[in-house]
């Protein structure tokens, strides 16, 4: 018989939503009227931008003729899309980065996820507490993680996140080669600065670690202090990989396109002591296993840098923006302190005094009939908070927030 690989039964179960669900389904089943409304859901409700259709229905046009139909394409991305990306997303922000230095995919999980492939397996992990949870299970089933012990892993740094510090991280202590940096955060909504994400670079500079540089929420920052890419702090091109998403920038969660950026000046060492370039081993990585994001998105994608295409996808992020600015609001009012929300789709919220997260969960689903996402179950340091997200209509954020507030005012 063939054996499995034992890294997998180091995971934990996919225990959080899964929990949700349930929990949702047995209150479904008790009150067959219910009308619950999600502010747990981390998916987008708003159509995709009228460009990016005309573009899509365009290229599939072209796939029906002989002259303009496309087979495989590069594994790394048409031109016309990654150029676009080279001059809109970093040129035109001052960062050097070229369009040889951009993968295109199918979106920034897989991209988070197999990253880590090209490093040695003895490189240490740094990840944030509380933390998308794609960054600890990618390092658990590639080996990483050493065992689960009393809530956490053995061979991970986790990095504290607290109220205190604004839920941004110190900096590590056991000098870690992979840091896991999200900005904007998710689960947290918080984001790093310039200031903060400088003394980032400066320390991958000094030990020699490696930022992935998380930013799939770009497109909400408001502040001018935020940096969109990691790159617009200099040095960073020697110490930074960053991921990027159409999935919230432009409703592409069920599409599929998003992109990494691995610079040429990236190198990693052998065990020899030679170095090797992080762009040649990911390219290499990509070609084997990977065949490409389809052009038709490839050109919906595209058709986001347009004049016309910012302005829609811009109108369609105000809608969400709008929806944070409600629950932060509405948080307020009812006496919970609430974070997040200004550079970010996801506001965090204290849970009232004497409950945790999975009790102000049940309190939520039973009076007001919302659903949320209990922050212990993004780790350890999540216990406490709930994280509610801008996602859904602004007609159900409105309800969901009047409701939460009637039901806490008559706690
Ligand atoms: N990174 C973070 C922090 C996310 O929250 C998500 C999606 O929820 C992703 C990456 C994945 O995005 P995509 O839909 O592009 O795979």
């Amino acid at each position: 018989m063939a054996h499995c690989n034992e890294n997998y039964l180091n995971l934990q179960g996919a225990y959080l939503f899964a929990e949700v669900r349930k929990k949702q389904e047995a209150y479904k089943a008790a009150h067959p009227d219910a009308n619950i409304i999600s502010l747990g859901i981390g998916d987008v409700t708003q159509p995709l931008a009228p460009v990016v259709i005309e573009a899509m229905k365009k290229a599939v046009e072209e796939m029906g003729h002989v002259e303009t139909f496309r087979g495989y394409g590069p594994e790394q991305g048409y031109l016309f899309l990654r150029e676009a990306i080279a001059k809109h997303d970093f040129q035109d922000r001052g960062c050097d980065i070229s369009p040889d230095e951009i993968f295109v995919s199918d979106g920034a999980k897989c991209d988070v996820g197999n990253m880590q492939e090209i490093f040695a397996e003895s490189d240490i992990v740094a990840i944030t507490d509380p933390v998308y949870p794609v960054y600890v299970d990618s390092n658990v089933m590639a080996g990483r993680s050493g065992k689960y012990v009393r809530g956490a892993y053995e061979r991970f740094e986790y990095l504290p996140c607290y109220e205190e510090c604004g839920f941004k991280a110190n900096l590590p202590s056991h000098d870690p080669m992979i840091i896991y940096l999200c900005s904007p955060n998710n689960p947290t909504g918080s984001a790093l600065t310039k200031k903060d994400l400088t003394v980032w670079v400066r320390y991958a500079q000094q030990t020699g670690s490696v930022i992935f540089f998380d930013a799939a929420y770009e497109a909400f920052i408001t502040e001018d202090d935020v940096p969109h890419s990691i790159y617009e702090i200099e040095g960073a091109k020697e110490v930074a990989i960053e991921f990027r998403s159409y999935s919230k920038t432009a409703g592409f969660t069920g599409v599929r396109c998003g992109y990494c950026v691995v610079p040429k000046e990236l190198m990693l060492e052998t065990k020899k002591g030679e170095k090797i370039s992080a762009n040649q081993l990911w390219d290499r990585r990509q070609c084997t296993k990977f065949n490409g994001c389809s052009y038709i998105v490839q050109r919906g994608a595209e058709a986001i840098y347009t004049e016309e295409g910012q302005k829609q996808i811009q109108e369609t992020l105000d809608i969400y923006r709008k929806n944070a600015a409600v629950i932060l609001a509405g948080a307020k009012e009812a006496g919970l302190p609430a974070c997040g929300g200004v550079n970010s789709p996801y506001v965090w919220l204290t849970v009232p005094e004497g409950m945790t997260s999975w009790d102000f969960f049940d309190f939520l689903l039973n009076e007001a009939e919302i659903i949320c996402t209990p922050g212990s179950g993004f780790g350890p340091c999540g216990e406490g908070y709930v994280r509610l997200t801008s996602f859904n209509t602004p007609e159900l954020t409105k309800e969901a927030v009047e409701r939460m507030k009637k039901a806490l005012a008559a706690r």
